[in-house]
């Protein structure tokens, strides 16, 4: 972890870990076993979006469609919840470059953040996708292949682009770790890609 130096203290800043990747690939899974091994605070776009949609019938809608949710609501979202006091794991957010911005610009002084793109090929998050479904997840954006493709083309061409300007930014640190195999197996490399970094 970077360390700054403040009147004659070295204060730790605290981590901000990016979990980025497409639909299915496990994104929420690897954070809980994240949280597991360090007090994070798990701050999960797709869920808190879920809660606001209960009462909030243009959320439910543009889920429902799988279409992403206008920039000013995510922003406010994320700032109500973000909170450099802490360790914290983004699930979901950023998925455009517009939001990636946001991050950097208003983050990248306050915490040390890292970027792990969970990368796995189509195929692996449809099947994954499918798994979701068959255990009774319920998510009314998967019970449709019309939306779950719409989700799918969203990511290749607004998120693809985003994660690719993130691995540029200097002061961040990225790692793209293949996660196509075992659960066990892929936590452990996204473990030690944050270790080694
Ligand atoms: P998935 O990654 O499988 O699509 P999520 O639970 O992460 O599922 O997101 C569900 C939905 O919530 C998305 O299809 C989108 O409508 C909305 N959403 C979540 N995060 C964002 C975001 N960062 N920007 C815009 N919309 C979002």
């Amino acid at each position: 972890m970077s360390g700054s130096l403040h009147c004659g203290i070295v204060l730790d800043m605290k981590k901000i870990i990016v979990l980025m990747g497409g639909q299915g690939v496990g994104k929420g899974t690897f954070a809980r076993m994240l949280c597991e091994t360090h007090p994070f605070k798990h701050i999960e776009t797709g869920a808190l979006l879920r809660e606001s949609a209960k009462t909030n019938t243009k959320i439910a809608d543009i889920m429902a469609r799988g279409e992403l949710v206008p920039e000013e609501d995510l922003l406010s979202l994320v700032s109500e919840n973000i909170n450099t006091d802490q360790d914290i794991i983004l699930d979901g957010f950023p998925r455009t470059t517009e939001q990636a911005k946001w991050l950097v610009n208003n983050y990248a002084d306050k915490a040390d953040i890292h970027v792990i793109y969970l990368d796995v090929p189509e195929e692996t998050m449809i099947q994954r996708i499918q798994k979701r479904i068959r255990e009774g997840g319920g998510r009314a954006d998967d019970a449709n292949i019309d939306t779950i493709k719409r989700r799918l083309n969203i990511f290749w061409t607004v998120t693809i682009p985003a994660i690719n300007w993130l691995k540029n930014v200097p002061n961040i640190k990225f790692s793209d770790v293949d996660v196509k195999g075992d659960v066990n197996d892929n936590i452990t490399m996204i473990i030690k890609a944050l270790e080694d970094k």
